[in-house]
């Protein structure tokens, strides 16, 4: 049986619930599909310091579980469903998740972004056995023992401030001489003893097995030498990817996969489609401006609606 819904929007993190709250007070009764991260990237982190309204700061779970309970107070519907199609090409454009069918007038995407890791061999082996891309998931297993953090953005310094708590020491390798990370951030690991920096270099090969673990990594400095490195644990903290696998071929997107929109606005090529926050931002990525990016998204949408709606009288 397949349920039709005004609007659909999917993706649980700010943008989404957001979107949810502004779309549920506009009377669109939207259908939140949460996905495999219900709450989204800030579900992994700790203290977020930055969203306005919390002088104190709020832990990222609890901001998200927040955001949930206002959208379903005004009338949005939440659903741990993953869409796993999109038939864009007539309205109502039809979504498939991984239990039902669904149809829906609009929809605002709210994929967001995952997380890179560096592409060596053996890391589908290694992850969760010393590798990991979320200090915050993982740190606790790693009490007592040594680890390295890759990469020089607010992520890597937020990974290894984390990581402090448990860990012995912790080394970051960065690929240049100087972080990205802001000052704070970049202050906060520098001046903190149990953390220590390897400049201009990268890890190339993981030393360990399922069995084993972790046991060392390979760096490889930027004359070329090579040392072993011998590490419990290594977080990657390079970034991350948009969420867009579900929209190529069909959707403008730049050349690593952000959706393009037509700002100031949410539209993407596609009438009736919106989309907001990492998925379509490769700039800012920060929890407030997914947030705004959602209501945008919101508005945007409801002014499609009634404009469908004043189409047809
Ligand atoms: P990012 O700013 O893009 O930094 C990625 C880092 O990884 C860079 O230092 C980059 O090196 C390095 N890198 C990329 N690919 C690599 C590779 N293949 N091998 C080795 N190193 C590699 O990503 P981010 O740190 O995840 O931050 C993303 C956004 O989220 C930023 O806007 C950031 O401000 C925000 N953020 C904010 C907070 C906060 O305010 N609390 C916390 C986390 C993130 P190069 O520097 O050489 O390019």
């Amino acid at each position: 049986m397949t349920t039709h819904h005004p609007l659909i929007i999917i993706g649980s993190g700010p943008a989404g619930f957001t979107a949810g709250i502004y779309a549920a007070r506009a009377d669109l009764a939207p259908l939140i599909f949460e996905g495999i991260q219900p709450g989204g990237q800030l579900t992994i982190t700790t203290d977020v310091e930055n969203f306005p309204g919390f002088p104190d700061g709020i832990m990222g779970p609890d901001l998200m579980d927040a955001m949930r309970k206002q959208a379903q107070r005004f009338g949005a519907t939440t659903a741990y469903e993953m869409v796993t199609n999109i038939d864009f090409s007539k309205r109502p454009f039809a979504v498939t998740t991984d239990s039902k069918s669904y149809t829906a007038d609009a929809l605002i995407l709210c994929t967001g972004a995952s997380a890179i890791t560096g592409g060596l061999p053996n890391e589908a082996e290694l992850m969760g056995h010393g590798l990991s891309a979320c200090a915050t998931c993982d740190a606790f297993f790693f009490r007592g023992k040594e680890v390295v953090v890759v990469g020089g953005g607010d992520s890597a310094m937020e990974e290894a401030h984390f990581l402090t708590k448990f860990a012995t020491k912790v080394t970051i390798v960065h690929r240049r001489d100087a972080f990205r990370a802001s000052k704070t951030m970049q202050s906060r690991v520098l001046e903190n003893p149990k953390i220590n920096v390897i400049w201009n270099t990268e890890v190339v090969e993981l030393i360990g097995s399922k069995e084993t673990g972790l046991t060392a990594v390979t760096l490889q400095a930027k004359d070329g030498e090579r040392t072993n490195f011998p590490t419990n644990g290594l977080f990657y903290a390079i970034g991350h990817k948009p969420n867009t696998d579900l929209f190529k071929g069909v959707l403008d997107m730049n050349e690593v996969g952000y959706l393009n929109v037509a700002s100031p606005s949410s539209k993407t090529n596609v009438e009736g489609v919106f989309a907001a926050g990492d998925v379509c931002d490769p700039h800012y990525r920060q929890a407030i401006s997914s947030a705004g990016a959602g209501c945008i998204a919101a508005m945007d949408a409801e002014h499609f609606l009634s404009s469908q709606v004043t189409s047809l009288v």
